[in-house]
């Protein structure tokens, strides 16, 4: 009787540490409100962190304010054995590069890495900003707090810095303060470049731009609802040869909804449903807001995956605005407008993505289907080290989510018996001994 009570209790368990990972709950409860409240406040008194501001102040400008923050990855460092290499990657931007840049500027990025153990050159990003303006993109001197654009990005990446660095990873995760944003996507073109250059391979980037505010401008208060924005498919399909095929390969057997980005997005979208049920992520299908810009979309366009999380209701009257009072409404982006238990929230949306991402294997690089004309679907894919198991997603083709699942072990090739190609999408991702996923990949290949 007890050995199969022993038996019970242990299948129990086995199936939960497939489903969920106690350490992600603890990582959700770490996050300190406090802190992102202080290093908001601390980002904010900076008076103006301009991309073109003064650099040569300890308390005013860009300078004190990218120095002040590599101060902290270097204090978290310290408390965990040195486990961050932090450093300034740094690119000259000359003058008339675009209107904004009226003069010539060293636009500085702070990156903070906490080395993988077992992947150290794959990557798994979370981004914030140091910049901050006002009405005139071009006005450097005045006062520019930029508290929830974008401080609460760039404090989020730090909490998740002192969160995350009490524990050991997979794969790397880089801590990632971004300048130039304000003036052009300076400061991620700079560091997408850098990555290339130094083969990185980026599992994905979460760009984190805004993520403070609950009252929208148009009166809603909703404190449970972000937004994750996603590319449809990556832009490196400007070969006119590519091109043609490229579009009717798309044309025949779909993927125009499911680019790497998109798979990132749901990836996010999933872990948040697990863990925090309580919050309501919403997936954008756009790059970005209607016409606007952000700091993914330079690693986007190297055919890096990247995404933006952010509030769903923005306010308009504090962001990029002048400080001042008229007709009764405060303009201007203060630490007052900032909702400090929605940012502690979206913090740890990212740090459960982080952690589970960083804790991941690697996704099958190639996978092939078939089954034209048939009661079934083939899959195929290349066997990834450390793989303990495979998923096999399909869905409706119409849902955004990876609605059904089949777990396997010890194959590399499945067929779903009576599932018909034609009403659904596939994908698969690799599993792990934990139960970590890798991001859904969809087939690149056909099988004949
Ligand atoms: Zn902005």
């Amino acid at each position: 009787m007890k050995s199969i009570l022993t038996l019970v209790l242990l299948l129990a368990f086995c199936s939960l540490k497939a489903q969920t990972d106690l350490k992600i709950y603890d990582i959700i409860d770490t996050v300190s409100e406090e802190r992102l409240k202080h290093d908001v406040k601390t980002l904010a008194d900076f008076g103006t962190r301009h991309t073109l501001s003064d650099t040569i102040s300890n308390t005013r400008g860009i300078g004190a304010a990218r120095r002040w923050i590599k101060s902290q990855f270097d204090d978290i460092s310290k408390n965990c054995n040195n486990c961050l290499e932090v450093f300034y990657q740094k690119d000259l931007v000359k003058e008339g590069a675009n209107q904004r840049i009226v003069k010539d500027v060293m636009v500085v990025n702070v990156v903070a890495i906490q080395r993988g153990t077992k992947y150290p050159n794959r990557y798994i990003i979370m981004s914030g900003d140091i910049d901050s303006r006002i009405s005139d993109p071009n006005n450097f001197t005045d006062d520019a707090p930029g508290a929830n654009d974008n401080a609460t990005g760039m404090a989020g990446a730090i909490e998740a810095a002192r969160v995350l660095s009490k524990y050991k990873f997979e794969n790397s995760i880089i801590y990632l303060g971004l300048s130039g944003e304000e003036q052009g996507l300076f400061g991620g073109q700079g560091m997408a470049k850098y990555a290339k250059e130094n083969n990185w391979e980026i599992i994905g980037v979460l760009n984190n731009d805004m993520i403070g505010n609950i009252k929208g401008v148009d009166g809603v208060i909703d404190n449970r609802t972000f937004r994750i924005f996603s590319e449809a498919i990556t832009t490196d399909e400007t070969d006119p040869k590519k091109l043609a095929k490229q579009a009717r390969v798309r044309r025949f057997y779909g993927s125009e909804i499911d680019g790497i980005s998109r798979q990132l997005a749901r990836y996010v979208y999933k872990v948040t449903k697990t863990y925090m049920p309580e919050m309501n992520p919403k997936m954008v299908y756009r790059l970005d807001r209607f016409g606007r810009g952000g700091h993914h979309r330079p690693f986007n366009d190297l055919g890096f995956a990247g995404i933006r999380i952010m509030e769903a209701h923005e306010n308009y009257t504090q962001q990029h605005q002048d400080i001042r009072t008229k007709n009764g409404i405060a303009y201007g982006d203060t630490f007052e407008h900032v909702n400090f238990s929605y940012c502690k929230k979206l913090t740890a949306v990212n740090a459960i993505t982080l952690a589970s991402l960083a804790s991941a294997p690697p996704s099958p690089k190639e996978v092939s289907i078939g089954g034209i004309v048939e009661a079934s679907v083939k899959l195929k894919w290349n066997n990834v080290k450390g793989a303990k198991g495979y998923k096999i997603y399909w869905r409706d083709t119409t849902s955004p989510t990876w609605d059904n699942s089949r777990y396997i072990e010890d194959v590399t090739e499945f067929t779903l018996d009576g599932i018909v190609i034609d009403n659904f999408l596939f994908g698969v991702a690799t599993v792990n001994e934990d139960g970590y996923e890798s991001v859904v990949v969809f087939p690149n290949k056909i099988m004949r």
